[in-house]
């Protein structure tokens, strides 16, 4: 097993970041509070961490009125990552949607898209990176293009891509109605080197099936890919307008043990999932 780590965001507010503000500019502002993360999952047994970035390309930074400063701030996770993983450990460079729609449905232009991406792209590499992971995409077409620009800009270095499924009616879809054998072929026929899923509204069941999924929608390929899995601290509750996930760690590790059953080598946590859920895993899977 290869452990990845678990979320950012929640461990950011616990150490004084405030909601609503650019979680992606602290690696230029307290890199100290970074830092701090990046740590404390590699001490619970993360193999890898993941970098800062999830909200760092142009246009997902526009909101915040950051666009401009994109390479500085990929620059600058990747940096804080590589200080805490040293040479003996991982980083890979979290990649995620910009927020919007393409063209025809909405007013991106893909080639515009795509420069964003290789932007990102660059900055993580200078930042020192080991590879790259492509995270909660929910369209073909976006997940194409930052596929394409990773592969493109990546300098040869890995690739991972994922994308968040929800389980209704017609089985497991992302919200734009991609299933997984669609998002399975599009990943492996583009070079990516690990296909997996994250985030999404699933049950720690589901997300076993969904593992399962994976794994048969995977093994036709004659290329030899990974698959991973980051699924959230289990479905979550709305309180008070907020989502709040409640699944223990050492249910989250019984999770992680039958994700691992169904043919899934490379393991992380998505939201919900703190420190204390990579420690169960690396405790309960790793003897
Ligand atoms: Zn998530």
């Amino acid at each position: 097993m290869f452990l990845l780590d678990g979320a950012m965001g929640t461990q950011l507010f616990a150490r004084g970041a405030e909601p609503g503000q650019c979680n992606d500019w602290l690696n230029v502002k307290s890199p100290d509070i970074v830092m701090e993360i990046h740590c404390a999952y590699f001490d619970a047994g993360s193999d890898a961490v993941l970098t800062n970035t999830f909200g760092a390309n142009r246009y997902a930074l526009t909101r915040h009125g950051y666009a401009d400063k994109a390479s500085e701030i990929n620059r600058a996770g990747a940096q804080v990552a590589r200080q805490a993983a040293g040479d003996r450990r991982y980083v890979l460079g979290d990649i995620g949607p910009t927020g919007d729609f393409l063209e025809p449905l909405g007013t991106l232009r893909a080639d515009q898209v795509r420069e964003a991406f290789v932007e990102q792209v660059r900055g993580l590499r200078e930042g020192g990176v080991d590879g790259f992971i492509i995270e909660t995409m929910t369209a073909l077409d976006e997940l194409s293009l930052a596929i394409e620009a990773a592969r493109s800009a990546g300098g040869g270095l890995p690739v991972l891509a994922s994308m968040s499924f929800d389980k209704g009616g017609a089985g497991f879809r992302t919200m734009m109605g991609v299933d997984v054998p669609t998002a399975v072929s599009k990943m492996i026929s583009l070079g990516a080197d690990a296909v997996g899923f994250n985030c999404g509204t699933a049950s720690l069941d589901e997300y076993v099936e969904l593992s399962e999924a994976y794994v048969a929608a995977a093994r036709p390929s004659k290329k030899k890919v990974q698959v991973f899995a980051e699924p959230n601290a289990g479905k979550p509750e709305l309180v008070d307008g907020r989502a709040v996930y409640r699944v223990a760690p050492e249910e989250f590790a019984a999770a992680g043990r039958q994700i691992l059953k169904a043919g899934i080598h490379i393991l992380g946590g998505c939201c919900g999932t703190g420190p204390q859920h990579i420690r169960a895993v690396a405790e309960a899977l790793r003897a």
